[in-house]
């Protein structure tokens, strides 16, 4: 089938991030304020029949991978049936998971019987004090049970998500990047995205507090790069893998001889020439770009019956109003200035 969802710059969207839930076991310091945000209210969470139409009317315009994410997505009831409706629908080629692994464990043999078998975790240290600091709570030993008994069972991609806070320390990089020399399990270090209603963030451990909305935090990834390339250099022979990985913006490095590999993700306009992305909130909102405002209440039309072929159509228009690129998708000028509006629970990351 030939794309429909095509955009103003000509770029196809084929993928979707579809958020199943705004709750979350967690509360990471780079994604949600300590005292929690808003919920929706059940009534205003897509129910799972709705979830199964719209994806129905995507994959019909072209989409033909998702990734499910959240909040956490394994914290909704019955995920793994709406998983099974989702796999039914004739003409998605993937489907892959985003999750921060506390529940893990037990759901990976029916994750993987469904062919859900490219996983991304989020971990963003080592060391059990400062993961407990940055969940604000997590128990890092159920993370860990989790990656290391999907490695048994043969995952076909595991990746390790790492937002780099200034609690990423040379020990933990040293420790992330031996693990991709061990094992089969990309990581990818991420620079934090700032989020327009978190304000600083602040670490116990170190009197540095690092402003999620200033121009300091790139100087920040800056440097924290330098270390991790400094590291890589120290524990072997790296080089740049050219082929692309995934689906995502990420560039991967490799280790000779490692057997997983080491990506970045930067906030960088430049990556935005070849988004292919959409995203499907809890909520029922449609979005061009983690940083625009510009939403598609698909709800609402779904709710009140709007025939599905004027559905598409609404959406097709919709597509062609995506921004050129990050910086475009809001009214600032400077890159510095560029935030995202929503908690990121709220949209998937
Ligand atoms: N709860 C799941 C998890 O943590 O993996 C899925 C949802 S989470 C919003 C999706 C991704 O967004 C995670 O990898 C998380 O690290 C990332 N994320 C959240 N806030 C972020 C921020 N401010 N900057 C960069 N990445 C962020
Ligand atoms: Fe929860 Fe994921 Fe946000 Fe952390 S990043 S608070 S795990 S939704």
């Amino acid at each position: 089938m030939s794309p429909l969802l095509i955009d103003s710059y000509k770029r196809e969207i084929d993928y979707l991030r579809l958020s199943i839930t705004d709750r979350c076991n967690l509360r990471c310091i780079y994604c949600m304020p300590q005292k929690g945000i808003q919920l929706l209210s059940r009534s205003e969470i897509l129910t799972f029949e709705e979830i199964i139409k719209i994806v129905q009317i995507l994959v019909e315009l072209g989409i033909k991978k998702i990734r499910i994410t959240g909040g956490e997505p394994l914290v909704r009831d019955n995920f793994l049936d709406l998983i099974g409706k989702i796999k039914k629908i004739k003409g998605i080629e993937d489907i892959s998971l985003t999750t921060n692994g506390i529940l893990l464990n037990k759901y990976l043999p029916r994750l993987y019987e469904l062919d859900v078998k490219r996983i991304n975790i989020s971990l963003d240290s080592l060391d059990p004090v400062k993961y407990k600091e940055i969940t604000r709570g997590g128990e890092i030993s159920e993370v860990l049970n989790g990656i290391s008994n999907a490695i048994n069972i043969g995952f076909s991609s595991i990746k390790i998500n790492i937002v780099m806070t200034v609690l990423l320390d040379k020990e933990d990089i040293w420790k992330f990047i031996k693990l991709t020399i061990d094992n089969p399990i990309d990581i990818r270090f991420i620079e934090m995205m700032p989020v327009l209603g978190l304000g600083s963030i602040e670490c116990s451990s170190t009197s540095n507090i690092m402003d999620s909305n200033s121009a300091k935090l790139n100087n920040f990834t800056k440097n924290s790069i330098k270390e991790i390339f400094l590291i890589m250099g120290k524990m072997g022979k790296y080089y740049k893998i050219k082929k692309p990985i995934g689906y995502g913006p990420a560039v991967y490095y490799k280790i000779e001889g490692g057997k997983g590999n080491i990506g970045f993700i930067f906030n960088d306009k430049n990556c935005c020439s070849s988004c292919n992305r959409i995203r499907l909130t809890p909520g029922g909102t449609i979005k061009l770009c983690l940083f625009s405002d510009k939403e598609f209440d698909i709800k609402r039309k779904i709710r009140s019956k709007i025939n599905t072929e004027e559905i598409k159509i609404d959406l097709m228009n919709f597509v062609k109003t995506k921004s050129e690129n990050r910086q475009c998708s809001q009214n600032f000028n400077t890159a510095d200035s560029i935030k995202i509006s929503n908690f990121m629970n709220q949209i998937g990351g």
